[in-house]
């Protein structure tokens, strides 16, 4: 297989932008998409009209189809908008508040509060060692009381004691009462649900979070609820506010489109999954999955990100050359700061250079910003074309110039000559290494 792809990649080079007509056509498609899977109307109107933004005049990749590149784009965006993007960890709960620290599980009936009360209190023991307070507030319901207390129970932690008759502001009172007294790093605060938004419902969450003031307010909504799941985020936001969201039941086949739909319109971010009844059936978030799972077209992203490594690694080859034959100036300078730009560190684009594995550490430790590397680019396409091919010829009239035209000061011009010339250096100490044998197995 991989004999195959590499021969359909041979061929790949740049041409054209992608066309208005493309771009639509593959839009149509990926709007049904999102559509099945339960994202909102007006956000996957909103993402597609970003989409088209970015898409229309972006360069072709050739051997993968403008529709195929679309959905990349598409994919792109969308684990954007889940809160993603390059870098990102899944967020996970914020615990960073002075102990107690109270988080207050909020959601309609049945979305599965009680049990996600169990599992992160199970995690929480667990992989962070800490001492977790169990409080079910659910006074509406005969049993739920006891269930939390069954979950503390197979969890190996401490649920409230249960004193009938209480009021949920009672409990809550209690359980922050208990939580500072015996020196509990977490509160969690099981509420209760209704069937659907109401306001005593909502009266009662919000008069709760007056009181105990969570440091996390975590919304559970059912993922199988699709397109509900976008008013009832809705309304909690508005009523009570939350800063996170659990999204239970991914275990079914709800393609997760009201990750996205909730993220858009409370704008906190989804922090955990649920994916089962178990108690360890609790996952971090990653949303370049969701964003997979919601589009449906994972096989294409990859394919397209292959291709776009794949025009990478050719112009590295030949700069690699170049290097080679010691013929690097500062034009192919610039076009190697552009692609450590693109691909956000300098040690990836070393990775591929062949040949210079051993001092991809060293160099990734000198610390490239993303500001700087636009000075420099900025700074070098102020030079003329001579100056590019020979940096010799940069005395102090033309670095002035240079550096107005660039809007930097001369002792940058003088700083990215000095780095250039450091890197000439260490080029023509590296042939010679080269040419010793020591490169040799660097090429696999
Ligand atoms: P609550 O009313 O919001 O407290 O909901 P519960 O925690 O009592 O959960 C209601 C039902 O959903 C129970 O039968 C749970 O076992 C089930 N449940 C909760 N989370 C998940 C999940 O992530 N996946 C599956 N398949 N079932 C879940
Ligand atoms: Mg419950």
């Amino acid at each position: 297989l991989s004999s195959r792809l590499n021969g359909v990649f041979d061929k790949l080079r740049r041409r054209g932008a992608l066309s208005e007509a493309d771009v639509n056509e593959a839009l149509r498609e990926v709007r049904i998409a999102l559509l099945e899977a339960d994202v909102a109307l007006p956000v996957a109107r909103d993402l597609i009209n970003k989409v088209r933004e970015r898409a229309v005049g972006a360069e072709v990749i050739r051997s993968v189809s403008p529709a195929q590149q679309v959905i990349k784009i598409v994919n792109d965006a969308l684990v954007e908008a889940l809160g993603g993007g390059e870098g990102i960890e899944a967020p996970g709960l914020d615990l960073n508040a002075p102990a107690p620290v109270p988080i207050l599980m909020v959601g309609l009936q049945g979305s599965g509060k009680t049990t996600t009360s169990g599992k992160i209190a199970l995690r929480l023991r667990t992989r962070e060692k800490k001492k977790v307070l169990l409080a079910s507030l659910d006074v509406q319901r005969p049993a739920a009381q006891l269930q939390l207390q069954t979950l503390a129970n197979q969890t190996g932690v401490t649920s409230l004691p249960i004193i009938p008759g209480q009021t949920p502001l009672e409990i809550a009172a209690r359980a922050m009462d208990t939580a500072r007294r015996e020196l509990y790093d977490v509160v969690i605060l099981d509420t209760a649900g209704r069937l659907s938004i109401d306001d005593a419902l909502m009266d009662e969450v919000a008069a709760v979070k007056a009181a105990t003031r969570p440091h996390q307010t975590l919304l559970v909504v059912d993922a199988m609820t699709g397109q509900d799941a976008v008013n009832t985020a809705r309304n909690f936001q508005d009523r009570v506010g939350v800063n996170g969201i659990v999204m239970t039941r991914v275990d079914g086949d709800a393609r997760g489109g009201a990750a996205l739909s909730m993220r858009a319109v409370t704008g906190a971010p989804i922090r955990l999954l649920g994916a089962g009844e178990k108690l360890d059936a609790l996952e971090d978030f990653h949303p370049s999955r969701i964003a997979g799972r919601i589009l449906g077209m994972g096989d294409i992203v990859s394919l397209v990100e292959r291709a776009a490594e794949t025009i990478d690694r050719d112009e590295a080859e030949k700069l690699a050359a170049k290097m080679q034959k010691g013929q690097f100036d500062l034009e192919d300078f610039a076009s190697q700061l552009k692609q450590v730009g693109k691909m956000g560190n300098l040690s990836g684009i070393l990775g591929m250079l062949p040949g210079l594995g051993a001092m991809k550490d060293k160099i990734a430790n000198a610390k490239i910003d993303d500001g700087m590397i636009g000075r420099q680019a900025a700074i070098i396409s102020s030079m003329t074309r001579k100056e590019r091919k020979n940096p010799d010829i940069i005395k102090a009239s033309r670095k002035k110039r240079i550096a107005t035209g660039a809007g930097v000061t001369v002792q940058d011009v003088n700083r990215l000559l000095k780095q250039f010339d450091d890197m000439s250096a260490m080029m023509k100490r590296m042939n010679k290494l080269g040419q010793k044998g020591l490169m040799r197995g660097g090429l696999g």
